[in-house]
């Protein structure tokens, strides 16, 4: 499939040595058997974290990621709970204190997308966004705060007592018609993270969001799967590439890492330039 649209070269990553960041740090990603999460749970095995690998559904790909980690010589196990009810989550972060003892990251990043015009968006569709996006990321970051504050820090581990990293979307600023109910869960997770960073940080306990824009998964797969889709979506994106998983999963790396050991409070935007507003580029 031709999906450039233009003459650039082709992405070739840097293949980089793993380093071990993260050596002895326990993390729980949720929603890891897919897209986003998959790549971020792969990315801090290889950092050496150990990995809760939460999933709702496909227990076989939840498997299959946990397989991988462990290659990496990291652990991993996988865990089911659905992370916008209460109970689910409360028995999943015990599951992980009775394997790995604590938690050191929690990211934040189950969420999906049920579309439709404002008028015709059922209730139903406005509480499963808003369950699964925000609600769910409020349960798991209350859970991870109390053990947090529980435990404190321990120098030879992290200078952090602990660290949240929400995976939010470039719609916590760009308003999105036909997407009422992702947007404005997005919307609350900015002030979400920012409260709550805000309220631990005496703790050194450190939250923070990161926004992709375009990233190539089952998600948006309508977005990218045809030369055409792809070529419109290049409008949106100055830097004229999709973003693929491991732009994501290799920043969470370095954002969970003491290398970012001030930063607290804060929204980083990972999308080739999508919220730069490439339409002002010859208008406005
Ligand atoms: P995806 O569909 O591949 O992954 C979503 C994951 O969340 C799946 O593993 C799914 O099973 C899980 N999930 C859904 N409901 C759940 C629940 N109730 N409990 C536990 N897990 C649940 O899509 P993705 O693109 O990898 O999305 C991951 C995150 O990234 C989402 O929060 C999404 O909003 C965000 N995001 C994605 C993009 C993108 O372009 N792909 C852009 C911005 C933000």
């Amino acid at each position: 499939m031709e999906t450039k649209n233009n003459n650039l070269p082709e992405v070739v990553m840097p293949e980089t040595e793993p380093i071990k960041i993260l050596a002895g740090q326990k993390a729980l990603v949720t929603g890891a058997n897919s897209g986003i999460g998959e790549g971020i749970a792969l990315e801090l095995g290889k950092a050496g974290a150990d990995i809760v690998v939460n999933y709702v559904t496909n227990p076989d790909q939840a498997e299959a990621v946990v397989e991988k980690i462990k290659m990496t010589g990291a652990k991993a196990i996988a865990v089911k709970a659905d992370v916008s009810k209460e109970d689910e989550v409360g028995s999943m972060f015990e599951e992980m204190f009775k394997h790995f003892g604590t938690i050191d990251i929690l990211i934040n990043n189950a969420g999906l997308q049920q579309d439709s015009q404002f008028d015709m968006m059922s209730i139903d569709k406005w509480d499963k966004v808003i369950g699964v996006n925000l609600t769910g990321q409020f349960l798991c970051a209350r859970e991870a705060i109390k053990e947090f504050k529980r435990r404190g820090v321990k120098k030879e581990v992290s200078c952090a007592a602990g660290k949240i990293i929400h995976i939010s979307s470039v719609h916590e600023v760009i308003p999105w018609a036909g997407h009422v109910n992702y947007a404005s869960s997005k919307g609350g997770i900015m002030m979400l993270m920012k409260s709550i960073a805000q309220e631990v940080a005496p703790y050194r306990i450190r939250v923070n969001s990161i926004c992709p824009g375009a990233i190539r998964t089952p998600i948006n797969k309508q977005a990218w799967d045809t030369p055409e889709a792809y070529n419109k979506l290049m409008e949106l994106i100055p830097y004229g590439r999709i973003g693929e998983v491991d732009d994501i999963g290799r920043a969470a790396v370095w954002l969970a890492s003491d290398h970012a050991d001030y930063i607290t409070g804060t929204s980083i935007f990972i999308d080739g330039g999508m919220t730069l507003y490439p339409g002002f580029a010859t208008g406005g």
